[in-house]
């Protein structure tokens, strides 16, 4: 705790009917003298949300079987001979109309079959629309494309797309796809452009999977595709159906209203329906403090695996990657203590050996030998796959995971032990409560469908909060909407693409939003306190005006008496998805000189590294980084996200072996997002006409790109078979370039590298382009004036590089191969134009010299490389102009 900061305690507190006029806080330091706050909250204005929540009755219907889809091909998708109650209920709704449907059912209702139902109809009726599904996680994302490929792609030939982080596909592919999985990041970003985006127009149905998530951190990016859905619906009128599916919701009908689901498609089915129940005990635990109360837990967790799945699989969610293995250590202890070591392994000794013979991580070698697995994001993805197939298998029976494995793989178990409901926040650097709905979510992953009568959850909680979870996990879950503090970026886009222009324009586009709906419902939540027409307007239009002041301020727009335009860093910022704050930012830190220091200073400082994750102690192992990296960062603040990335990319440059597998991780994240925030920064210098920061920007990508540093380290070191010797002959030689390398024949390159294996060499030059850059000068009269065109003709002279990949060894993505044309003057550092462009074996393309110029001395048009150092090509257009005029 550092001192003179304010510090943030969240709790709980009942509320009882009726109302006391208000509540009184008092918190009271345990150690210190005089350390006491006091607080009131006064009930007097507060309207709470209507208490009565509205389910719909699971009707005792006679199971559909699957024959009832009356298509041969579509009854071959399912392993099961009949719906179960839910889909069975919802069955002609989803199959046989179009309406939008809101389904609220617990975890393991089998929700996803019912979307497909929806998908299947689609294809019958409307075969040339497409289907877009959106899932809140990357995780979700992988296992629909999984299991959508075995069954819709192999089986019904459709074709599909994934959108992601990690893979955006062409246009092509997006044009052709039936079906196209998306996180809402992704789709936000792409639908934002829907004008000049046909696809985006061909949308027939959304799916929106875990849409109680809205009330999340990165709600309001799905609040806001909804609504920007429903709006270009209303624009094209083409229907475009919507299949929002989440947990049993407090506040169902919100939902559905903003979805648009009419009554006859609201199903919000109670917590206690799922087909096969849920039996959950909540134990409380007292210790105070967090590492010995996880440590007490360890016994009763292997008590309950003994009483409630003593053969059956267990899967025990923990906070960390430290806690898994030191949870795997103390079941195996108590086994041992049992004189059962080996009770949950499922394998012989034979296949344990092999097993073992394939697994990378040191301690989870070491639990898979009592039958134990361990799971978190700090595995390779080989080991981690073994691990699911291991479990899935029965070939262990206990699974020891972190958080993430609730929502991605699909590993059901009989029972699940969530061993404490919190983790440790390395940005609060506190111990925080999980979500609710990631609990919920967890428990979810008990009881098999088709194999267990009963699933079991046992929640081992903190003793004070014991009575919080007995209420929330049997409650029906509230959404509340998040979009009011995150109105900027969104507002930016909707401003650049034109769909706002006025302010009634942003409170129109509001009246679209979920925040809308429930302002008028829950006004306490949200700071609203008149509840009547004038209040609620007056509330919305002081909204628009503060969040256009701050966008006004951060010089993304410009405000005139009542409409609003996007300025080129607003332009910027929806073009590359960045926050409005990191290109308020790098506006007003980037200069026409800036070095390259600085650059790395101000990438760092990008916003979109706020949620790096500084993990406990790690400040110290930034501390020992930052006394072997060239750059200076600031030592006092070794545990700021900001400084952490600074240090990554400088171990990258330097190619430092990083200290711990989490840098790994974290570096491929960092290098991940570097890409397009250093796109926007070079946008930025060249509309501003500075070509000294645009080329320095440009060998910072490169740089990310090989993980070397620009000039300081020779660009030979992008081939994999380079050594110091033979870097040695070529420096000797005067070669400096791998270009140059390029243009010896095979033939003489034997010559140079003494007695170094050339064919090794060649093998390694396969790999780089070999580019022909050719230029004519073209006079034209346009309206009487007499302008220059440049045409510029590229060609890859060596023909067996037939792909465009780029050849990135230190780069942990597949990336295709760009270049920027940039024609400026390098006398006065003035950029004029600057083109982006690819291509797989030749390409023409033109500029425009500007006009109104006198003299061409010193102009130039230079040829970067996005991935390659040292590619560079310099031709100069004075001459080109002397030669052509004369
Ligand atoms: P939800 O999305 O509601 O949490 P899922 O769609 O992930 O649930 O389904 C949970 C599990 O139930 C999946 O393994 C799925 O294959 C299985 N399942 C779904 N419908 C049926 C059915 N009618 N019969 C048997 N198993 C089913
Ligand atoms: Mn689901």
């Amino acid at each position: 705790m550092a001192r003179g900061e304010t510090q943030k305690l969240s709790f709980t507190v009942p509320i009882f009917e009726p109302h006391p006029p208000q509540y009184y806080i008092r918190a009271v330091s345990d150690s210190w003298l005089h350390a006491e706050a006091f607080y009131c909250i006064s009930f007097h204005n507060l309207a709470l949300p209507q208490a009565r929540t509205s389910h719909t009755e699971l009707l005792d219907l006679k199971p559909l079987p699957v024959t009832a889809l009356g298509n041969n091909i579509y009854e071959a998708l399912y392993n099961f001979s009949h719906f179960n109650p839910i889909q069975t209920q919802i069955f002609h709704i989803l199959y046989h109309t179009d309406n939008n449907v809101l389904l609220g059912a617990p975890t393991g209702s089998g929700k996803t079959i019912s979307a497909e139902l929806a998908m299947l109809h689609l294809f019958n009726t409307q075969s040339d629309m497409k289907v877009v599904y959106i899932a809140p996680l990357k995780a979700i994302v992988r296992e629909r494309m999984n299991d959508w490929k075995d069954r819709l792609v192999s089986q019904l030939g459709k074709e599909m797309v994934e959108m992601t982080g990690d893979y955006t596909p062409d246009l092509m592919a997006l044009l052709s796809a039936d079906i196209i999985i998306s996180t809402p990041e992704k789709w936000d970003g792409i639908s934002r452009n829907w004008h000049s985006r046909n696809y985006v127009k061909k949308v027939g149905l959304m799916i929106l999977d875990e849409i109680h998530l809205l009330g999340a951190e990165r709600g309001p990016i799905l609040e806001v595709i909804v609504s920007r859905m429903r709006y270009i619906s209303s624009q094209t009128e083409r229907a475009v159906r919507f299949i929002g599916l989440s947990t049993a919701l407090a506040n169902a009908g919100d939902l559905a209203d903003w979805l648009g689901v009419g009554e006859i498609g609201l199903f919000n089915f109670k917590p206690s329906v799922r087909p096969v129940p849920l039996e959950v005990h909540i134990q409380g635990y007292p210790g105070k403090f967090y590492c010995p109360r996880m440590n007490s837990m360890n016994k009763p967790a292997y008590a309950a695996i003994c009483t409630h799945s003593p053969t059956k699989p267990v899967l025990i969610f923990v906070s960390s990657r430290r806690q898994t293995r030191l949870t795997a250590l103390d079941l195996i202890q108590f086994a041992a203590s049992d004189e059962t070591p080996r009770q949950f392994l499922g394998m012989p000794e034979e296949d344990l050996q092999m097993v073992l013979s394939q697994v990378t991580d040191q301690n989870l070698r070491q639990t898979l030998q009592f039958g134990i697995g361990l799971h978190h994001a700090g595995l390779n993805d080989k080991d981690r796959s073994l691990v699911e197939e291991l479990f899935a298998n029965n070939k262990i029976q206990v699974l020891v995971c972190t958080s993430t494995l609730a929502w991605g793989v699909n590993l059901p178990a009989h029972l699940v032990i969530i061993k404490g409901t919190e983790y440790y926040d390395g940005k609060t650097k506190r111990y925080v409560d999980f979500p609710i709905t990631d609990i919920l979510q967890m428990m979810g992953r008990a009881g098999r469908p088709q194999y267990d009568q009963h699933g079991k959850a046992v929640i081992l909680v903190h003793e004070p909060k014991k009575s919080f979870y007995k209420k929330f996990l049997y409650e029906p879950f509230p959404v509340e909407s998040s979009l009011r503090d995150q109105l900027h970026d969104h507002f930016n886009a909707e401003i650049v693409s034109g769909t706002i222009f006025h302010k009634e324009d942003a409170v129109h586009y509001l009246s679209w939003t979920y925040l809308f709906r429930r302002l008028a419902i829950n006004p306490a939540y949200y700071g609203l306190e008149d509840t009547e027409a004038e209040g609620l307007s007056s509330y919305l239009s002081r909204l628009v005006q503060n969040t256009f002041e701050d966008l006004e301020d951060s010089g993304c727009v410009k405000m005139t008496e009542d409409s609003v335009e996007p300025t080129m860093l607003g332009t910027i910022a929806s073009q590359y998805y960045l926050s409005y704050v990191t290109v308020s930012m790098f506006g007003s830190n980037i200069g026409p000189d800036t070095s390259l220091e600085v650059f790395l200073h101000i990438l760092s400082g990008a916003s979109e590294y706020d949620e790096l994750p500084v993990r406990h102690n790690e400040d110290n192992h930034n501390e020992a980084l930052s006394q072997r990296v060239r750059f200076a960062v600031d030592n006092n603040r070794l545990d700021d996200p900001h400084v952490k990335a600074n240090l990554l990319f400088q171990a990258h440059f330097s190619r430092l072996d990083l200290p711990i597998s989490d840098y790994v991780t974290d570096l491929k994240s960092v290098l991940d997002q570097s890409i397009r925030i250093i796109q926007a920064m070079i946008d930025i210098c060249a509309n501003s006409g500075w070509l000294s920061s645009s080329i320095t920007c440009m060998h910072l990508l490169q740089m990310v790109m090989q993980g070397l540093w620009f000039e300081q380290d020779s660009a030979f070191w992008m081939l994999p078979c380079m050594n110091n010797d033979l870097l040695g002959m070529l420096r000797a030689r005067g070669i400096s370039t791998v270009q140059q390398l390029l243009d010896i024949p095979k033939e003489n390159l034997q010559t140079v590298i003494g007695n170094f294996p050339v064919s090794r060499l060649h093998q390694d030059l396969q790999r780089f382009p070999r580019i022909q850059v050719k230029l004519r000068l073209q006079r034209r009269d346009i309206d009487g004036e007499n302008s220059l065109t440049l045409n510029i003709r590229m060609d890859k002279m060596n023909s067996w590089k037939n792909t465009s990949r780029a050849f990135a060894l230190r780069f942990p993505k597949i990336k295709d191969e760009a270049w920027w044309l940039v024609l400026g003057n390098t006398n006065t550092s003035e950029l004029y134009a600057l083109k982006r462009i690819s291509f797989s074996d030749r390409l023409n393309t033109h500029m425009e010299l500007p006009s109104g110029i006198t003299t061409f001395q010193g102009m130039k048009l230079v040829v970067v490389s996005d991935c390659y150092l040292g590619f560079e090509q310099e031709h100069s257009i004075e001459a080109l102009v002397e030669q052509s005029v004369i």
